[in-house]
């Protein structure tokens, strides 16, 4: 039975990788018709952030993902405290005093070997007793490849606080064992952790899971994902107007590909085309145009109430319009947003009436082609039989009326958008540039 499980800590807001990391992991436990634990790692109190295993789960659910059991490590502090002082009494890890003079933020010591490890102390933190000139290898099932490291460069880490908590490293392997957990997979910057853990599973007597590690998600410009360019934080994204089905289909692949050159994929569908033979080794780089395509696919399959209901929920504006009005508004814009969010500069002009408009935007014959458009539209004249009356440039003659009416040349079908503004207020805006 293939046993997965997504093992955020709750210290700060799910990052696109985590929620990477999550779809593999259950993509791997359910295609084989496996389970899927979801473990909060709140084992670090200082980081930790209120609300943070709930965000998580709520995270979760919008993408879809089921877990099959639950659990948090603070409620399970025995099993550690356990398998800690297992560890001292078989003479593999010892108690140390000088816990936080010689610890690092990691829970690596500054120095490789403890101070403490030969006193024979009776209390205090617990610490790793690494063997020199070890060496510790894995194969990792996502990078298809051996690791190895000599003990001699791996420090005494610390597995168990004097505030009763227990570090990742001894939490993560007696979790792993305990759940029956078969594959492991987590992000690249947990590769130096894994000699540690191995070294645990071993002197608890443990059999070793399947460890893979993820490749880094990389910054178009160069170096690790970051802010730089807008959020990288799931929520975030969700916030900017991204849609989960979208989301979840630009972060599967980055780092995984299927067999043939399929780029939809639902999560279902994810699931049963997932092979683990498809990790990239290379490191992938987040292309936000190629997420502005996805989403813009995804938009354009929602039905016009859905993507209406969308808009209703994320846009006070929107909110306020006449109600028969809204769904005109959805389904004219609905071919030309990228994100929810975009639907406040494409139709602003709805709710509200252009500022100072420039007026190097139009074109020389303007006067003419407002005051002939102004009339028609009191008269409900087709628009496009005052060009052709006229003998207007047609081009000319909409950019300027467009103008007018929204104040800027990227907007939604023209004619369309007055009669949704109405008469009224369409003749109004024309005036006040003819003034
Ligand atoms: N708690 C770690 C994290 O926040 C888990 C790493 C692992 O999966 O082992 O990513």
């Amino acid at each position: 039975m293939i046993r997965t499980r997504f093992a955020p800590s709750p210290t700060g807001s799910m990052h696109i990788g985590n929620l990477r990391t999550a779809f593999y992991a259950y993509a791997l436990a359910k295609h084989n018709n496996g389970e899927f634990i979801l473990r909060i790692e709140d084992t670090d109190k200082k980081r930790e952030i209120e609300g943070g295993a709930n965000d998580i789960k709520d995270l979760l659910t919008i993408f879809d993902i089921k877990w099959d059991e639950y659990y948090i490590q603070s409620e399970r502090l025995d099993l550690y405290k356990k398998a800690a002082e297992k560890l001292v009494e078989d003479g593999h890890a010892f108690y140390c005093q000088c816990e936080a003079k010689n610890a690092k933020e990691d829970g690596f010591s500054k120095d490789l070997r403890d101070p403490c490890r030969d006193k024979n102390l009776t209390s205090g933190a617990v610490k790793l007793k690494v063997p020199e000139n070890e060496w510790i290898t894995f194969k990792d099932f996502v990078l298809q490849k051996k690791v190895s490291w000599n003990t001699s460069t791996i420090g005494d880490a610390t597995l168990f606080k004097t505030d009763g908590f227990p570090t990742y490293h001894l939490a993560v392997v007696v979790d792993d064992n305990d759940l029956k957990i078969s594959h492991v997979l987590r992000g690249h910057d947990w590769m130096p952790s894994t000699p540690i853990h191995i070294l645990v599973y071993k002197y608890l007597g443990f059999d070793v899971p399947e460890i893979g590690h993820l490749t880094d998600i990389m910054d178009p410009d160069g170096g690790k994902l970051s802010k730089r360019k807008g959020s990288t934080s799931v929520r975030g994204l969700l916030t900017e107007g991204y849609l989960p089905e979208a989301l979840l289909n630009f972060v599967i692949l980055l780092g995984w590909a299927p067999k043939d050159n399929r780029e939809m994929f639902t999560l279902e569908e994810f699931v049963k085309y997932f092979d683990p033979n498809g990790f990239q080794k290379g490191n992938p780089v987040f292309n936000r145009e190629k997420l502005d395509w996805f989403n813009g696919e995804y938009i354009r399959k929602l039905s016009d109430t859905e993507l209406y209901e969308k808009f209703q929920f994320s846009n006070s504006n929107f909110q306020t319009m006449e109600e028969n009005k809204k769904l005109q508004i959805t389904k004219l814009v609905k071919d030309r947003i990228k994100k929810i969010s975009d639907l406040d500069a494409l139709a602003k002009f709805f709710w509200e009436e252009p500022k100072e408009i420039d007026m190097n935007l139009f074109g020389k014959n303007y006067k003419e082609h407002l005051t002939k458009a102004q009339e028609a539209i009191e008269k409900s004249i087709p628009l496009d039989t005052v060009s052709k009356n006229n003998d207007f440039k047609v081009g000319d003659f909409f950019m300027d009326l467009r103008i007018a009416i929204t104040g800027t040349k990227f907007t939604p079908p023209i004619n369309e958008s007055i009669e949704i503004l109405g008469k009224e207020k369409s003749i109004k805006r024309i005036r006040k540039i003819l003034e």
